[in-house]
């Protein structure tokens, strides 16, 4: 057994989901001395629950799956029920019609796809593991191109639809291990019950919360600009207010600020190529909200960017004012008025009117590298560096997205090096 020196004095850079699940089970673990920095002016990162006219709606996170055990864990842990709307999906076109999500004629062999799903999963070891560590040469293809050297013509279509619409990103681009991590098979068939999602009245930020309450020393508005290395092997942390001396740090947030700490010519040039998807959430007072969630199947493929991909209504209709939140790709190339206005005449032509915009937020997630990235040896690399000069690495990057990864990831890491 690891005997552990519980004074160790441990910074956490974000207080994400992920920063404060490492924290929590640092503390639960006996460490005295776990400081987590957030830039912001509040915890949760990409949980980010807002209120308007005292209902709650999600900025960030929506929702959790039925079959992801660690999120689960976590409620259990705090005993957090699942209290909140029942989700519910229609598949439209860009007029507003309601349309199937799969032509009748191909059901068939969606369902022999879908049957045939475990079989093909089950040889990529690589997925079984917490950490990303020897993906199979298939693994590391575009999604798209897994599919169609595994003859999932339907599959294909059905993942593009969540993983596209979701902010994953497009699947001609996005490597096939991203994609089967994030949507594994039990994440896919949970996507097809979608009634059993948990959600929460108060939103995704009542985790936020129990989670901070026992967290001793948390730092908000504290921005970390760079982290140093001291002759005795000791860290400092500065932020504008100053320095911190720590003997251990975990990075949670990008890696940007902090590549002065990779003192390591192919460690730069991985994180130089480290990229985000640019997903935009706008959150539009409308009236008479439909009691649906609308996918815009007809804005998937990229060439569609910048237009409306879901629209949601969180708590179905309503004589009063609500707010329907709608997410797209931002594209790079339109100014904010530009790609507003693209919006509005999508929520026009879907059939709300006089839409206001009341907030927007532009994030940058799913963090990936591409096929070629990931031939180099990126993951391999990534987890050589871990505890090099008392550094560690965790975030999205390395537990790929969705809260219970992220708890998965956050708790392996105290365990496997803490
Ligand atoms: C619109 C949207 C919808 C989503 N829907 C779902 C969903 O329904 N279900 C699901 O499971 N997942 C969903 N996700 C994904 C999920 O929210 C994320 O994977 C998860 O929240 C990431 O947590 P994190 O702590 O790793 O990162 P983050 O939440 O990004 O936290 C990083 C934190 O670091 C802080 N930070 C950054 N730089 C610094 C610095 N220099 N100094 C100090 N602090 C810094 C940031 O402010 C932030 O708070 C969604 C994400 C988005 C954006």
């Amino acid at each position: 057994m690891i005997r552990i020196n519980t004074n160790t004095r441990i910074a956490i850079i974000g207080g994400g989901i992920s920063g404060l699940v490492i924290a929590h089970r640092l503390q639960k673990k006996g460490y005295k001395n776990v400081t987590v920095f957030e830039k912001s002016n509040i915890l949760g990162g990409k949980l980010h629950t807002i209120f308007y006219r005292n209902k709650s709606y999600e900025m960030g996170a929506l929702f959790g799956m039925p079959c992801q055990k660690h999120l689960k864990t976590l409620m259990k842990e705090f005993n957090i029920k699942a209290d909140g709307p029942k989700l519910s999906r229609v598949n439209y076109d860009i007029k507003g019609n309601e349309i199937m999500r799969i032509p009748k004629e191909l059901l068939g062999d969606f369902v022999r796809e879908l049957n045939r799903l475990p079989d093909v999963l089950v040889k990529y070891k690589s997925l079984e593991k917490i950490n990303i560590h020897n993906i199979e040469e298939e693994l590391m293809l575009p999604f798209s191109r897994w599919c169609e050297i595994n003859k999932f013509n339907v599959l294909k279509t059905v993942y593009a639809h969540y993983i596209t619409s979701y902010g994953l990103g497009h699947i001609e681009i996005i490597p096939a291990v991203y994609v089967l991590r994030i949507l594994n098979y039990d994440n896919l068939m949970s996507f097809m019950e979608l009634p059993d999602f948990c959600t929460w009245k108060d939103g995704v930020f009542t985790l936020i919360e129990c989670l901070s309450n026992k967290i001793d020393d948390v730092r908000l508005t504290q921005n970390v600009n760079s982290i140093h290395i001291t002759e005795n092997k000791t860290i400092l942390v500065q932020t504008d207010f100053g320095l911190d001396e720590f003997d251990k740090v975990i990075i949670t947030s990008s890696y940007n600020h902090f590549k002065g700490l990779f003192n390591d010519k192919k460690m730069l040039f991985f994180m130089d190529n480290i990229k985000y998807q640019n997903y935009t959430v706008y959150a539009f007072i409308t009236e008479k909200v439909p009691n649906k969630c609308g996918f815009v199947l007809e804005n998937i493929p990229m060439i569609r960017k910048g237009h409306i991909l879901i629209w949601n209504s969180r708590w179905g209709v309503s004589s009063d004012k609500e707010l329907v939140m709608v997410y797209a790709y931002n594209n790079p190339k339109n100014s904010m008025e530009t790609a507003l206005n693209i919006i509005k005449d999508d929520l026009t032509e879907l059939g709300f009117h006089n839409s206001i915009l009341y907030q927007y937020r532009n994030w940058h997630q799913c963090p990936y590298v591409d096929s070629s990235i990931l031939r180099e040896g990126f993951y391999d690399k990534m987890e050589t560096i871990q505890g090099k000069n008392n550094v560690y690495i965790a975030g999205e990057i390395m537990s790929t997205i969705t809260m219970d990864n992220c708890i998965r990831y956050s708790n392996y890491l105290v365990d496997s090096y803490f």
